[in-house]
């Protein structure tokens, strides 16, 4: 629906009292003329100002239909005429806590983290952004963003290359682990303890290099910087080369599981591209899924990895199909976690594994794919039989 979003402001944030305001100038193109265009905001916003050219009027709409945006409302514009490119100026501030479902974004002292889960700007469905921002935080906090950052009182924030949302992270002040020769830097606010990090940095620097042997380089970035979050809850996400993690006290006694997820969020810097809001980010999921399972046989042993395929076939075996799954359905995480994971692993020992991962490695490194490209690809690479295989599996 809409192409990209250019935004230019001036943004104010005071942790200690939960409360965002902002000015901003936002340029906005979308896929067609219409009377109508619409987008969210965190569902406490009181709108001080909103105007644009043509502008009849604007309406506040109760909820929106994204799956992972719950604690938004939609702001619906009205035109006087068609209008396709527009320019937005709009005032606004926000007061909230903690998100209510998901419990990822927050504006709170300790810790402040704010995304796409509680959009905190316009959103507009789809949109890759490009953003300059100056950000001003109360009381001398530090902030931790993608895109070139630099502070002189305010800090300045500019992203000239589109990205899918403007991330930040904040507390009072930042620790980093970074050991040298390193690609790898881990970040963690100062008041919580300093070992989940040194874990996450020790194990990833191992795990990044087995899947660099498999994938190539990264197409996303060159180094990757984790930021361990103050929260205990909502695990964790990829946005460039930053990995959001959650903060885990007790991960001695769970270390497999970490390990784990650290191998399926890593592969993650190669496998992303797909649609996330749509059944296509099984494409993304699973082969993360799959390619963390190929790094992690050294690292947990093959009895671990056979015990996981083991459970995710009892999980997959009275799941809806993959082929238009929606991303707010129930099941849409065992479909495209477990399922989906399922396929490429069959499909993989139908054809070898390392032709499959050939394939694969040629794949990811498109500039753009869905899964009609993949099945094309698929039959153009192998034969009718291996691509009617994952047709029919898609919608089984
Ligand atoms: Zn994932």
């Amino acid at each position: 629906m809409y192409k990209s979003i250019f935004y230019y402001g001036a943004v104010k944030i005071a942790p200690t009292s939960n409360y965002l305001s902002s000015n901003l100038i936002i340029k906005v193109s979308s896929a067609k003329k219409a009377f109508k265009h619409k987008f969210i905001l965190q569902k406490s916003v009181v709108i001080n100002s909103l105007d644009a050219k043509d502008l009849k009027e604007y309406r506040l709409l109760a909820g929106n239909n994204n799956p992972f945006m719950e604690d938004a409302k939609t702001v619906e514009l009205v035109f006087s005429e068609q209008v396709q490119d527009f320019e937005l100026n709009i005032s606004y501030c926000l007061r909230f806590k903690i998100n209510g479902k998901w419990e990822t974004n927050r504006i709170t002292p300790n810790w402040t983290e704010l995304g796409l889960y509680s959009p905190w700007y316009p959103y507009f469905d789809k949109a890759l952004v490009t953003y300059r921002l100056t950000i001003d935080i109360i009381d001398n906090y530090e902030l931790i963003s993608i895109g070139a950052l630099s502070k002189n009182k305010k800090y300045k924030l500019k992203h000239d290359m589109p990205t899918i949302s403007i991330l930040l992270l904040i507390a009072k002040k930042f620790l980093t682990i970074e050991d040298e020769p390193s690609y790898i830097k881990v970040r963690y606010p100062h008041h919580i303890k300093k070992d989940f990090a040194k874990f996450i940095s020790i194990e990833s620097k191992n795990l990044y290099q087995s899947l660099k042997e498999l994938l190539g380089k990264p197409t996303r970035s060159d180094s990757i910087d984790f930021v361990v979050a103050d929260r205990d809850k909502a695990g964790g996400y990829v946005r460039d080369g930053l990995i959001v993690i959650q903060n885990i006290k007790d991960y001695e006694a769970k270390k497999e599981r970490y390990i784990y997820w650290l191998a399926h969020e890593l592969a993650h810097l190669w496998w992303y591209k797909a649609d996330t809001n749509s059944w296509e980010d099984w494409l993304n999921e699973s082969y993360a899924e799959y390619y963390s399972f190929m790094v992690l046989e050294e690292v947990l042993g093959e009895d671990y990895l056979s015990k996981k395929i083991e459970e995710k076939r009892e999980i997959s075996a009275d799941l809806p199909p993959i082929r238009d799954i929606l991303r707010t359905d129930d099941k849409a995480y065992n479909v495209l976690y477990h399922k989906g994971f399922l396929l490429l692993y069959d499909l993989a020992n139908m054809v070898g594994q390392d032709k499959f991962q050939a394939f694969s490695k040629t794949f990811s490194q498109l500039t753009e794919y869905d899964t009609e490209i993949w099945l094309n690809s698929l039959r153009n690479s192998f034969n009718d039989c291996v691509y009617n295989f994952a047709m029919r599996k898609l919608e089984e």
